[in-house]
């Protein structure tokens, strides 16, 4: 094929690269997206997806168990798992129709197998190279590994195999207290699986703060935390580990390994194409432009924000980078869209634990170690009406941080109910550097959990 038979190549459709795809192809722009697995990427067939339909089989199953408070007494409640792992397969099946129908209608042409850079401007798939007047790197990211004794062993998976298992073990040990990790506590442990969870870290889910943390860990009351522990092997009788210079052990049936994830850069040319990267991903700017015009990368390849919706939203700002004239944005040719940068302060993150954990901006330990003076105030969900309402023996809490000489509202960390659907509008008023006393004049609706983002700053007035 002749060079620029596409105006935009894109290796790997997952949240990055298929919206890349689906906006460039809607602004008529020629667009060749290449796949090696499925439509989706990590986030639809192994990550975001699946977990959350079994986490949503999981909390469906407690609240049947625990439904007395409310008068409704379940008898018999059982988990099917081979039901809810066909669930899970359909959701993902479905979904991954939607990204081909949208493919479809952009015009996006999709070839599957692996690509690499064959040159600035230029893809080559297993033989095939296709010429491209740009390219966006979009591989993602793949599970990191301990080196320890036994990672092989058959009781010892990854988050992947945790999503295929056949049957529920009795106890499982859980190596990462990160968010996948404590995703997974959770499900496990409301289907009264025995779990132990093993963090080499003084604290788990490091974006958090630690009185948020500890309401987590305390929403988990049957599981065990080993926190600041090295894990030395895995084996057929679970994880030893060292904490305080003791060696201990957790047993367990199954191990699951949930350390972080490593941007997947080897096998793509990179070097010598002249991509700069190292092993926390390919280096981009705020526009996801690489060090080589032409090429510019999003999503988990770039170490950055290692998240769906900030791997969609970089894929969606290279684009606004790449074609800023078609986007109706940018005043030059060639000047870049407003929107094309990254606002990384303003991502906003979600546990999906039960009760969930959301937040968005700074914690307070970052804004104090940025050295700035802030207001804090927490607010313990029991002073919300909705809450009140609807649960018995959980507890929540809303935290907000405020910036003391601007009133500008810096962050809002929330455990509890809805917490995944109240944190976009904490985003917004982040995004559109509201102060607190901007947000105590929006009128939020009664009785809703989002109140108490209202509230909390109103115990700063
Ligand atoms: P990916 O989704 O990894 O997609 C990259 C694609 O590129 C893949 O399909 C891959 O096959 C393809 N590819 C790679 N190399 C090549 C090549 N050489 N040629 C052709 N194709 C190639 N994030 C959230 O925001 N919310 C969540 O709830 C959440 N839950 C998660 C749960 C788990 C268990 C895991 C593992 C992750 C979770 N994540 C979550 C993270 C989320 O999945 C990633 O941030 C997101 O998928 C990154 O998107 P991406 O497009 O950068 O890469």
């Amino acid at each position: 094929m002749a060079d620029a038979d596409f105006d935009l190549a894109i290796v790997g459709a997952g949240p990055a690269g298929h919206v890349a795809a689906e906006r460039a192809g809607r602004l008529g722009k020629r667009v060749l997206v290449v796949e090696r697995s499925h439509l989706g990427g990590v986030c639809l067939n192994q990550g975001c997806i699946p977990t959350k339909t079994l986490l949503a089989s999981a909390k469906l199953f407690a609240h049947a168990q625990h439904g007395q408070f409310f008068g409704v007494t379940v008898e018999g409640a059982r988990y099917d798992l081979a039901k809810a792992m066909a669930w899970k397969t359909r959701t993902v099946e479905t979904l991954r129709k939607g990204i081909a129908f949208q493919f479809r209608k952009a015009a996006v042409e999709l070839v599957q197998g692996t690509a690499r850079l064959a040159g600035p401007h230029t893809v080559e798939v297993d033989g095939r190279v296709y010429g491209a007047e740009r390219i966006l790197l979009a591989t993602g990211s793949s599970a990191a590994v301990l080196p320890v004794p036994g990672a092989d062993a058959p009781n010892v998976m990854g988050s992947t195999e945790a999503l295929e298992i056949t049957s529920l073990p009795k106890s499982i040990a859980i190596v990462g207290g990160g968010y996948i990790g404590m995703e997974f506590a959770t499900y496990f442990a409301r289907l009264g699986v025995k779990v132990a969870v093993i963090e080499m870290l003084p604290e788990i889910v490091p974006l958090l703060d630690a009185d948020v943390a500890v309401l987590l860990r305390r929403s988990l009351p049957d599981a065990e935390f080993h926190l600041g522990s090295r894990v030395l092997a895995y084996g057929a009788d679970g994880v030893r580990f060292t904490k305080d210079g003791k060696e201990q052990v957790a047993p367990a049936e199954r191990v699951l390994v949930a350390v972080g994830r490593r941007p997947i850069v080897e096998g793509l040319g990179l070097e010598a194409a002249g991509v700069a990267f190292d092993r926390k991903g390919v280096k981009v700017d705020d526009r996801m432009r690489t060090n080589v015009p032409g090429i510019w990368a999003a999503g988990d390849i770039t170490g950055r924000s290692m998240l769906a919706h900030a791997a969609s939203r970089m894929g969606e700002g290279a684009v606004a980078d790449m074609f800023p004239s078609a986007v109706g944005e940018g005043a030059a040719p060639g000047a870049a869209a407003p929107t094309a940068r990254m606002r990384w302060h303003a991502i906003p993150w979600v546990v999906y634990t039960d009760p969930e954990v959301a937040g968005v901006g700074l914690s307070e330990a970052q804004a104090k170690e940025q050295g700035r003076a802030v207001k804090v105030a927490r607010l313990d969900l029991r002073a919300n009406g909705r809450f009140i309402a609807e649960n018995d023996g959980v507890r929540g809490m809303c935290k907000v941080v405020v910036d003391a000489a601007s009133d500008l509202l810096l962050g809002v960390q929330m455990i509890g109910p809805y917490a995944s659907e109240i944190v976009p509008g904490a985003a917004a008023m982040i995004e559109a550097e509201l102060r607190a006393r901007d947000v105590r004049e929006i009128v939020f609706p009664h009785p809703t959990v989002s109140e108490i983002v209202r509230d909390a700053l109103w115990e700063l007035a």
